[in-house]
């Protein structure tokens, strides 16, 4: 099955634990939460980190590459169907998200996948991802 329509947010609400998180992805950049008493990056942004406790947590950028680690079609009671899904960040973290794809058939667990950006109602960037494809070789 594929997407008739495009899927438009409701706009995110920003809390001073995430505003730089979107504020990040207005200018079209994924960014996570790294810890730097552990090492270890998490998501969603929070200012204790979650596996250690440390408050010693900054923002990085995120390469934006993962894969899909489980997915579903949202196709009763919505108005446009989509695809939900958590993706699987090579950063370690996974985010619930949304899977945008012109061809649903071809969505697989282990597909790599790539962040893109949905407009809100209000034109905030939402993150999304879709199927990765890599650069053509020069
Ligand atoms: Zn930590």
């Amino acid at each position: 099955m594929n997407a008739a329509a495009t899927w438009v947010f409701q706009d995110p609400l920003q809390n001073p634990e995430n505003l730089t998180f979107w504020q990040e992805a207005q200018q079209g950049r994924l960014m996570l939460k790294h810890c730097s008493a552990c090492d270890r990056f998490h998501h969603y942004p929070r200012p204790y980190c979650p596996h250690c406790g440390s408050d010693q947590t900054t923002w990085r950028p995120s390469a934006g590459l993962g894969q899909v680690y489980s997915f579903t079609r949202m196709l009763r009671g919505v108005e446009i169907p989509y695809l939900m899904a958590y993706v699987q960040l090579d950063e370690g973290v996974t985010m619930m998200t949304h899977l945008q794809a012109s061809d649903w058939d071809a969505v697989h667990i282990g597909m790599r996948v790539q962040v893109s950006f949905s407009a809100s109602v209000s034109a905030q960037n939402v993150p999304v991802f879709v199927p990765h494809e890599p650069a053509a070789a020069p």
